[in-house]
């Protein structure tokens, strides 16, 4: 079935005003469209921003409480929702069902965990040094927020920004990727059922290089989230700083695994599996780096290419696949490239390095799950993100050569590391330079009730997710409120 997506300002469903639009296909059979999309220009992003701006002033003052109301029942249209919602994003962007429907139940997650901030959204009260004074502190609500999203969550990372944004108070210029415009379109149209008012929320589709700067840098615009790779990330945020407005950048990452000589190998093998080859390799928070202590390295690299050889190629939609397509025919070209860098640059291809053509994967973007070994930490495929089923191997002598090595990119999302040297967990976890460490599990599995978001150039700003320090802290300003009811002037910090 194919479906018709619109933008949605100002409460309405609108068809962009250039009255162009282009095709989603399946990335898993491109004889498929999966939607029509409306292609905005500028004047759609302008009349999202005045609708956000007009709109602000009375959900600023709605009770955080009512729009938990709100953001629950979206959840609750979503949980009901769930199986659709799956399968479309299953065809709009290709990853397998189960990952699909694992996307939903993060925005299920997030709706119900945001919709209780209503009730919370606290700040502190702290004693004063002086008789008759109180001081508090005050979350508010920054204003006018854009949100900028990448398609490889097509439901999750939207609702990771959208749920925190109009708990806090904001108004939203929303912006999806347009690889995924028909997901988003589905997300909004819940929030709106569950009767977020007119304006409130807005959505603007188009590609980020004719609109995405535009909405970032918009007069109207008070605050930026921004998930996407470290190049635009880190372009926008120098125009947000420029323009004096609160940005945070989730980027890209070039993650890894260690495993250490006393690990369990089995329960490695599958965590560097799921890690380098779910999502068809393209998460952010991909294994696309493995290193292996010298004395398993040779037993590893056997028991990880036989399982990487396993695994099935095809349409997620089917149970029997374990690895869908890429996104499209870019992606794949880049992933390709990156396998001729690889053997170019002198590592050894174990296994796959190939585009698969046969049966279900005759009309989609399918490259075999990629194993290299002999990679060392300097050559491009250990440095770059590749966003593919392409995983690097890598031999470490001891547990410092093997963290030297994990902290060697630019990156720092997440690492993971397996071993059962409580010690040795214990230096790691202190050591690498990531926003996510993981003791004896794989390099995804972030819960939504906890920050989530990287150093260095993955991450710019502030992190995602709940908890202390969490997307809060992005969607909203402190405000200290000191109140003197002594009836005289009271001097706080002056030498009396
Ligand atoms: P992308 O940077 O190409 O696009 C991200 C968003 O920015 C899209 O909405 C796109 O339309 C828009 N955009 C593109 N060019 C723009 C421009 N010039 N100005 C403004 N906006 C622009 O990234 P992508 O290909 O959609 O996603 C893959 C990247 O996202 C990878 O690097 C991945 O690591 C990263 N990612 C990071 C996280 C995280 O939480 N750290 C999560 C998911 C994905």
């Amino acid at each position: 079935m194919t479906e018709f997506a619109k933008n949605f300002i100002d409460g309405r469903w609108e068809e962009a005003l250039t009255g162009e639009t282009f095709e989603n296909r399946s990335p898993a059979d491109t004889g498929q469209l999966v939607g029509v999309v409306v292609k905005s220009g500028k004047r759609e992003v302008d009349a999202a921003a005045a609708a956000a701006r007009k709109a602000f002033q009375a959900w600023r003052l709605f009770p955080a409480p009512k729009r938990g109301e709100i953001l629950f029942r979206a959840g609750e249209l979503l949980l009901k929702r769930k199986k659709e919602l799956g399968e479309l994003e299953t065809r709009e962007m290709g990853k397998i069902l189960q990952e699909g429907l694992g996307d939903v139940q993060e925005a299920i997650d997030m709706a119900y965990y945001m919709a209780a901030e209503g009730r919370r959204l606290s700040g502190e009260t702290i004693p004063s040094e002086l008789r008759d004074k109180d001081c508090k502190s005050v979350r508010v609500p920054l204003g006018v927020c854009a949100l900028i999203t990448p398609w490889n969550f097509p439901i999750a990372i939207p609702a990771w920004k959208i749920m925190p944004a109009l708990i806090s108070g904001n108004t939203v210029v929303f912006k999806p990727s347009s690889y995924t415009s028909v997901a988003a379109s589905k997300l909004v149209q819940a929030l709106e059922e569950a009767g977020v008012p007119k304006g409130v929320l807005n959505l603007v589709h188009g590609r980020g290089e004719d609109i995405g700067e535009h909405l970032a840098t918009h007069p109207e615009i008070d605050g930026v989230s921004f998930t996407g790779s470290t190049a635009v990330g880190e372009k926008l945020a120098a125009r947000c700083v420029e323009l004096g407005k609160k940005v945070s950048c989730e980027m890209g990452g070039k993650n890894a695994i260690i495993v250490m000589d006393d690990a369990d190998l089995a329960l490695a093998v599958e965590g560097a599996v799921w890690g380098g080859f779910g999502t068809t390799g393209q998460r952010c928070t991909a294994a696309s780096r493995v290193v292996v202590h010298q004395d398993v390295y040779d037993t590893f690299l056997e028991m990880f290419t036989n399982a990487a050889r396993e695994l099935k190629l095809g349409n997620g939609l089917l149970e029997k696949t374990d690895v869908g397509p890429v996104i499209n025919r870019a992606q794949m070209e880049k992933v390709l490239n990156y396998i001729d860098v690889g053997k170019e640059e002198g590592s050894k291809l174990l296994t796959g390095g190939k585009v698969c053509r046969e049966g279900d994967c005759a009309r989609g973007y399918f490259i075999e799950p990629t194993i290299f070994s002999d990679v060392e930490a300097r050559m491009r495929i250990a440095q770059e993100e590749v966003f593919g089923p392409v995983v690097s191997v890598l031999k470490a002598r001891d547990l410092e050569d093997a963290i030297t090595i994990a902290n060697s990119t630019k990156y720092g999302l997440v690492s993971a590391i397996y071993t059962r040297d409580v010690n040795k967990s214990a230096i790691a976890e202190r050591e690498l330079d990531t926003g996510i460490v993981y003791i004896n599990s794989s390099t995804i599995g972030a819960e939504i009730q906890l920050p989530f978001g990287g150093t260095r150039k993955s991450g710019l700003g502030h992190r995602e997710a709940g908890g202390r320090g969490g997307a809060l802290d992005m969607f909203t300003k402190w405000k200290v409120i000191y109140r003197d009811y002594s009836g005289k002037l009271q001097k706080a910090q002056i030498d009396r």
